[in-house]
């Protein structure tokens, strides 16, 4: 049975969905301001095999991620380059939306724009109003901490240290400096939307909550976001939350995955080290990207190197080989009882690992364990061919779940290669063809066919096949 940790009450909780077959998952999505980054790669390559291994189990899963359209960081964004903030938002969205499909993280239902949900996030200040646990000041409107005795229960961050860290930037317009914002009052040159407590934008916080809230009303199964965003994010949005319906707690599962560390430092600007999503794509394919960012521990840190990355590619090369090997079995030999049990021991242990709230490394140690055998064994010509067929058959339902096996070969698997080198070959000598100099497309063909490759001349194309 698959069990998830649970950051809220700290343990690995059997996964129960509140509405039988149908899962209802958020996870906090970027504010865009600037180039997708490697640590971005991370939790939502992570999600993405989260919610294909729920789908893979049976679920129908509706995994809703915001998009934060208007904040501080666009807003400085679109000033320092002249133009308007929703420009700044739409050009990176656009970014991320491109390099998250390279990476094949095609598992989100709806991502949705804050802006799209002014009046559902007015309406629940409104409420939270109503009940006492907000008050506009001077233009703004302030969440009341002191009256929502469960704050600080996710991060565990008491009262003193909070007042300490909310002391960094005082704000008159606060009852208590611990108070956060919901709305903001205008300032000159910002976006604005009108509300009962004049011209303003919404605070980061009520933001989530009121998407959530639209589509999965007060309660729901999975929250995910970094660990960075335990506090104050998900704290202001379980709050937030559960001051308007009063149901605790108003999500069953929440998750965080950890940071992505570069040499032990946090990537940041500041320090240099920041590597986008779209430069690490130019030196990698998708495929071991995806592999890198999900074989690891996920509720630790990760540590990102190029080194660890080529360490990767030549793991994740051996996968696909397996893989291309197992779908090119040319003999059928007796049935090998014990590569059959090491076979199956490893499926099992990679199931197991995944209902072990997705340990994804355990998973790929499994298939890595019984590798060198099953190679061993095909250079032997040892076992049956449904042996091989079935493990053929269980490395493609982990594609399903993890995403990690090329549609086709890019040129970086052996069979991709000698594929590449082929069709280079033929591409020559239909040039050879055109200029009627057949004698020399010739000596290529009978080069071709020495290696066992057979050339059918089409009308149109040169087909080619090995034999
Ligand atoms: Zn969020």
């Amino acid at each position: 049975m698959l069990k998830l940790y649970d950051s809220l009450s700290k343990k690995n909780k059997p996964f129960v969905s509140l509405h039988g077959n149908r899962v209802y998952m958020f996870v906090c999505g970027i504010t865009p301001y600037d180039s997708p980054h490697i640590g971005h790669a991370r939790a939502y390559v992570f999600y993405d095999v989260l919610a294909k291994y729920l789908k893979y189990k049976g679920y129908n899963v509706f995994y809703l991620q915001n998009v934060t359209d208007v904040d501080d960081k666009i807003i400085a964004r679109a000033l320092e380059s002249g133009v308007k903030a929703g420009e700044v938002s739409s050009k990176y969205f656009a970014e991320y939306r491109e390099v998250m499909g390279k990476l094949k993280v095609d598992s989100v239902t709806l991502y949705a724009k804050s802006t799209d949900y002014i009046s559902e996030i007015i309406d629940l200040i409104k409420k939270l109003i109503k009940k006492g646990y907000a008050y506009p000041s001077d233009g703004s409107v302030y969440f009341r901490v002191n009256k929502f005795e469960k704050f600080g229960e996710l991060s565990g961050q008491i009262m003193e240290k909070l007042e300490e860290g909310a002391s960094i930037e005082p704000d008159d317009a606060k009852e208590d400096q611990k108070d956060f914002v919901l709305w903001k009052g205008y300032k000159e040159n910002e976006p604005y939307w009108d509300s009962p407590w004049g011209r303003g934008r919404p605070g980061w916080h009520i933001e989530d909550t009121a998407i959530a809230m639209c589509y999965f009303r007060e309660h729901y199964d999975i929250h995910g976001g970094g660990v960075d965003l335990i506090f104050p994010h998900h704290e202001a949005e379980i709050a937030q939350a559960e001051a308007i319906t009063d149901v605790h707690p108003f999500v069953n599962y929440w998750m965080h995955i950890g940071m992505l560390n570069i040499r032990g430092e946090k990537m940041s600007k500041s320090l240099k080290n920041f590597i986008t999503v779209k430069d690490l794509l130019n030196k990698y394919p998708p495929e071991v990207v995806r592999f890198f960012m999900i074989n690891n521990e996920h509720l630790k840190p990760l540590e990102f190197s190029f080194e660890a990355m080529d360490t990767a590619k030549v793991s994740h090369e051996k996968l696909v080989r397996l893989r291309n090997s197992l779908s090119t079995v040319d003999f059928d030999s007796e049935f090998d009882a014990e590569l059959q049990r090491e076979m199956d021991h490893a499926e099992e242990r990679f199931f197991e690992a995944m209902d072990n709230d997705l340990s994804v490394r355990e998973g790929f140690a499994a298939i890595f364990t019984v590798l060198p055998k099953i190679n061993k064994a095909l250079s032997d010509m040892h076992g049956g061919r449904e042996q091989y067929n079935n493990f053929h058959d269980f490395l493609n339902r982990v594609n399903l779940i993890t995403d990690i096996f090329p549609e086709e070969d890019r040129g970086y698997s052996e069979a991709g290669r000698i594929g590449t080198l082929i069709d280079s070959l033929n591409q020559y000598r239909e040039e050879l063809r055109e200029k009627k100099r057949y004698e020399e497309s010739d000596r290529i063909r009978s080069i071709l066919e020495k290696s066992n490759i057979s050339i059918e001349d089409t009308k149109k194309k040169t087909k080619w096949n090995k034999r």
